[in-house]
């Protein structure tokens, strides 16, 4: 249900943000659930049936992983982006320059896909309408949270849209905002950040030769390059592109002409998935790792980009969220159910400590795959060789990274 202003004065649950993150969390919290408590969701912008207009729906598109899939699939969500998707046979990593690499296949870890890669604008019209389907959250739209203040046994959230603004309170606050609007910093809530001094140019390529599902990463002097298979779109070969450049060299790549970029990109990225043949509308991102140093509160939790930013090389930051998400959303039922207060302290206290190791893990993960790939030194250049030597040579070592890479290292959450 859609409102402009809110049907009431207090919330079990308010979520702020209806992106990614926000809006499987609130999926989560009222699937096939008698008593999901009342849930309110708030986005700035308005939310509608036709192409999104959430910031975070753009011309991105995203690796979702093996346990991704798992868990948008018992939600009903992923049967409304099966169609958009393309999975991933195979992954072809490899390292500019340098003879050998590794190769993963779903078969190393006895699974078909290693995982689907979907358009952002897809999968934000596929949630889209989950939302407007739903009959148990209250959606306010197009509508800012201006403020979150504690008060003794919940929080006060100030909403503002146009000219109208109100107070609400709720037992439990999640911030799904994206990191967007500076209110954990109104809370006095610190952001570690370090700059990986990059940007990732990110485009849809036409190529000439069908992609049979294989994803390729290759690591250039310049930074990590990964080229993941798409859906054909008016019978053209489609991959998605995501180029990392160090940030001085940005404005000079964006600033080539499609015939010059495709003419770079080819030396950068060889030929294994054939001659790219068209380029698409580019973007630029730059790329931080940020991670809140209080991610719960009383009354409070932090998910997605809030909580965690990480590069994109390892396409790990969504996925990594999603399982925070449901980790969440199964702890809160568990409250509702029991008729205690989902924002009290020690109830969020449990849902930390079932996250908490994943994401150390994860974040780890990603930085090391960033920074081992993003150094062109001599000695980081042998590094990656005999790593990748000594992935292909070690099978379990294989199946614990293609198991990382999946999001099953961890143990499924069940709602
Ligand atoms: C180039 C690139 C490629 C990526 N590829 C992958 C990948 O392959 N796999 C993967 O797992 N991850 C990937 N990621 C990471 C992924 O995109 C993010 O993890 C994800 O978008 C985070 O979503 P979010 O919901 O936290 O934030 P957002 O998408 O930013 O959503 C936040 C929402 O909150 C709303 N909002 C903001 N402030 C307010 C407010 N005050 N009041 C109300 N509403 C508000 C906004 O309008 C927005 O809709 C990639 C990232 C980049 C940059």
């Amino acid at each position: 249900m859609i409102t402009l202003l809110p049907q009431h004065e207090h919330y079990d649950v308010v979520i702020i943000g209806a992106g990614m993150v926000g809006t499987t969390l609130a999926c989560a919290l009222v699937h096939q659930t008698q008593h999901p408590g009342r849930i309110l969701l708030v986005e700035a912008t308005q939310v509608h049936s036709g192409k999104a207009a959430q910031p975070g729906f753009d011309a991105r598109s995203t690796v979702l992983s093996a346990s991704s899939i798992d868990y948008l699939r018992t939600l009903g969500l992923w049967q409304a982006m099966e169609a958009a998707a393309a999975p991933i046979h195979h992954i072809q990593v490899s390292d500019q320059g340098h003879f050998g690499g590794v190769h993963m296949a779903g078969s190393d870890a006895n699974v078909s896909a290693l995982g689907h890669v979907v358009e952002n604008a897809a999968i934000g019209q596929a949630l889209n309408q989950a939302l407007l389907n739903s009959s148990a959250i209250e959606l306010c739209c197009p509508v800012q949270v201006t403020s979150v203040k504690p008060l003794p046994q919940a929080m006060q959230l100030s909403l503002q849209t146009g000219d109208s603004a109100c107070r609400i309170t709720a037992a439990l606050v999640v911030v799904a905002e994206g990191g967007r609007s500076g209110l954990i910093q109104q809370l006095g809530i610190h952001v570690e950040a370090r700059s990986y001094r990059q940007s990732a140019v990110i485009a849809n390529v036409a190529v000439s030769q069908p992609h049979q599902g294989i994803a390729h990463e290759r690591f250039t002097s310049k930074g990590p390059l990964a080229l993941l298979p798409l859906i054909p779109h008016a019978q053209t070969e489609r991959m998605a592109l995501v180029w990392t450049h160090p940030e001085d060299d940005i404005a000079g790549i964006m600033a080539l002409s499609d015939q010059d970029f495709i003419a770079r990109l080819q030396t950068d990225c060889g030929h294994r998935a054939g001659q790219i043949v068209h380029i698409g509308k580019r973007a630029v991102f730059p790329l931080t790792l940020q991670v809140a140093e209080e991610q719960l509160r009383p009354h409070l939790a932090l998910l997605g980009n809030v909580a965690h930013t990480l590069h994109p090389v390892a396409g790990q930051g969504f996925n990594l969220a999603l399982r925070d998400a449901m980790a969440l959303a199964a702890n809160v039922r568990e409250s509702l159910q029991q008729q205690l207060n989902p924002g009290s302290f020690n109830r969020l206290q449990q849902w930390w400590d079932v996250v908490q190791k994943d994401q150390l893990r994860t974040i780890t993960f990603s930085d090391v795959m960033t920074r081992l790939f993003s150094n062109n030194s001599m000695a980081m250049a042998l590094l990656r060789k005999f790593g990748m030597v000594g992935i292909e040579l070690l099978p379990p070592l294989k199946q614990q990274l293609a198991r990382q890479a999946m999001g099953y290292q961890s143990p499924a959450v069940r709602l």
